[in-house]
């Protein structure tokens, strides 16, 4: 019934779409996903084609984590649409990424949200990450904490 007072948009462009669906045809096209070419680790992506392997700084140094999961290259519609969501707080949008970040297998104990340093977070009014992380807590039924 909401989906009939209040019908779907993309994100993007803002046309209607089914209520299945995250963007419309022509958006999920243009979406930039990442190249089968990119670090195993951080998912840095690599200009040639190769095979994929550990980039330069995951084989110099240490990392703080085990694994990277990521929605697209930071670019196009993908980066405006963190732009909108990070300084305009369309809400909205935490959901939609919600929902994109819970087609990756669910492995987790705990979402942590990256904190905000406490300037930004007073000047913004709100940790963008954590706004994901409450969302997809629903979607996974597994617990966040933005207090780790
Ligand atoms: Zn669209
Ligand atoms: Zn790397």
């Amino acid at each position: 019934m909401w989906s009939w007072i209040f019908p779907k948009r993309c994100p993007v462009c803002k046309i209607f779409i089914k209520d299945e669906d995250d963007l419309c045809l022509s958006c999920e096209q243009n979406w930039p996903r990442l190249k089968s070419a990119c670090c195993t680790l951080c998912l840095f992506p690599f200009k040639n084609n190769d095979e994929p392997h550990l980039c330069g700084d995951c084989l110099t140094y240490e990392s703080a984590f085990e694994e990277v999961k990521a929605l697209g290259l930071y670019t196009g519609d993908l980066k405006n649409l963190i732009l909108k969501f990070k300084f305009q707080k369309e809400e909205s949008l935490a959901l939609f990424f919600a929902k994109l970040f819970s087609q990756f297998q669910n492995q987790y104990d705990l979402i942590i949200p990256v904190p905000l340093h406490f300037k930004k977070l007073r000047q913004r009014g709100y940790n963008q990450s954590a706004l994901i992380a409450k969302n997809l807590s629903k979607q996974w039924q597994i617990d966040w904490d933005p207090f780790c």
